[in-house]
């Protein structure tokens, strides 16, 4: 069996993990790092090909780094290369593929399962960001579809919707992003749950501050956090004129009712064919291998300290999150690394008997 014991473990080697593991380093604190996947470049890695770092809505540079540069490059194979060399650079000790299925609590140690493989940690910080739970709600008559079903993380590019009439489902920045490309060469639909909240663009930092602030908020209270980006309002960049010419945003719709085999249907009777059903409904966070520490408030999410500043988890202060929440962004991220890696210090300072509150 695989054993080790290190003053911290952190799960995930995204924009999250590596920046909380530089920290780290910083302070000398003796760590590891074990990510899911093969390669460096976190969810980076998972996104579309078409999808151009021209595209992306800005990525942080990492602690000490500057950042990659924006030019019509595919950002699944530019991030990843950019991991790559900081990890190098920095000699980051991540070690993958390692999936970690669950954290338990025993012997005074936290200990991180992967399978049969095992590490025993006295804190660990949790890194593993949205990508890998995608959320798809649920509709009647959605199974009977015949169409053709994707979520944001199976999009494969405009190409592969030529000709077919397609509903994009879903108020957020990927929504947007996917009708902009989508509707000067196909027909769309759009659907929203809510009304969409548009901004221009001076979106200056005190707007950005005050979008996360709400979202702090939320985890303050112990509530399943929102996304940053779903605060902040949608914006059209040049990329989306063509599509906001053509009327792709104009025709926007409240949810239908019910999926029938071919199309859609709203509570009023009105019925839409449809060929695709574009599901960018977003993500929630991947914490299902927490669940043994029972970390969760009543209110369905993880209470974090400084009134959800903090990367502090409530219940159990040996265990950090980044990347959760208010810092779900890769600048949001840098800045939790740094307060993690802080977090993981204190933790480290009290007797056994302090840490748990
Ligand atoms: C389509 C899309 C576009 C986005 N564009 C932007 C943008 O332009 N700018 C921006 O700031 N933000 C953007 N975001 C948000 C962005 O994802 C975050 O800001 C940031 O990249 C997330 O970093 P992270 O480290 O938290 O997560 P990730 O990059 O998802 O990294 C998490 C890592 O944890 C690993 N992992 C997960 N579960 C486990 C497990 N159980 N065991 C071990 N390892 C595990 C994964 O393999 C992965 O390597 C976008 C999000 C999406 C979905």
């Amino acid at each position: 069996m695989d054993m080790q014991i290190v003053e911290s473990i952190v799960i995930g080697a995204g924009q999250a993990g590596l920046s909380t593991s530089y920290h780290l380093k910083r302070l000398g604190t003796e760590h590891l790092v074990l990510d899911a996947n093969a390669i460096a470049g976190g969810a980076w890695q998972h996104r579309w090909d078409a999808l151009t770092m021209n595209d992306v809505h800005g990525v942080a540079e990492l602690p000490g780094s500057t950042p990659p540069a924006r030019d019509a490059k595919q950002a699944n194979v530019v991030v990843p290369a950019s991991f790559a060399e900081y990890e190098r650079m920095h000699e980051l000790p991540v070690i993958r593929p390692v999936h970690i299925d669950r954290v338990t609590d025993g012997e005074g140690m936290l200990r991180v399962h992967a399978g049969e493989r095992e590490w025993r940690a006295r804190t660990i910080v949790n890194a593993t960001g949205t990508w890998t739970q995608p959320f798809l709600p649920h509709y009647p008559g959605m199974e009977t579809f015949v169409g053709e079903q994707l979520h944001t993380v199976d999009y494969p590019g405009p190409e592969h919707f030529r000709g077919k009439r397609v509903l994009v489902v879903g108020g957020g920045a990927s929504a947007v992003q996917f009708l902009g490309a989508l509707a000067p060469i196909t027909e769309t639909l759009w659907v929203t749950r809510r009304e969409p909240v548009w901004r221009d663009d001076d979106f200056t930092p005190e707007a950005g501050a005050a979008a996360v602030a709400l979202v702090e908020q939320r985890v303050a209270r112990g509530l399943p956090p929102q996304s940053v980006v779903g605060v902040t309002g949608l914006m059209l960049r040049p990329q989306e004129r063509e599509a906001e010419r053509l009327g792709a945003y104009a025709d926007r719709r409240p949810m239908f009712q019910r999926i029938e085999p071919d199309g859609v249907r709203w509570a009023d009777g009105l019925f839409e064919q449809v060929d695709v059903v574009l599901w960018a409904t977003g993500f929630r966070p991947a914490i299902a291998h927490l669940a043994p520490l029972h970390l969760r408030s009543d209110a369905g999410g993880i209470q974090l300290d400084r009134n959800g500043r903090g990367t502090t988890a409530v219940k159990d202060p040996r265990v950090q999150l980044v990347g959760y929440g208010p810092s779900a962004s890769t600048i949001g991220a840098n800045r939790a690394g740094r307060t993690a890696a802080k977090g993981v210090q204190r933790a480290l300072s009290m007797t056994g008997s302090d840490v748990i509150a």
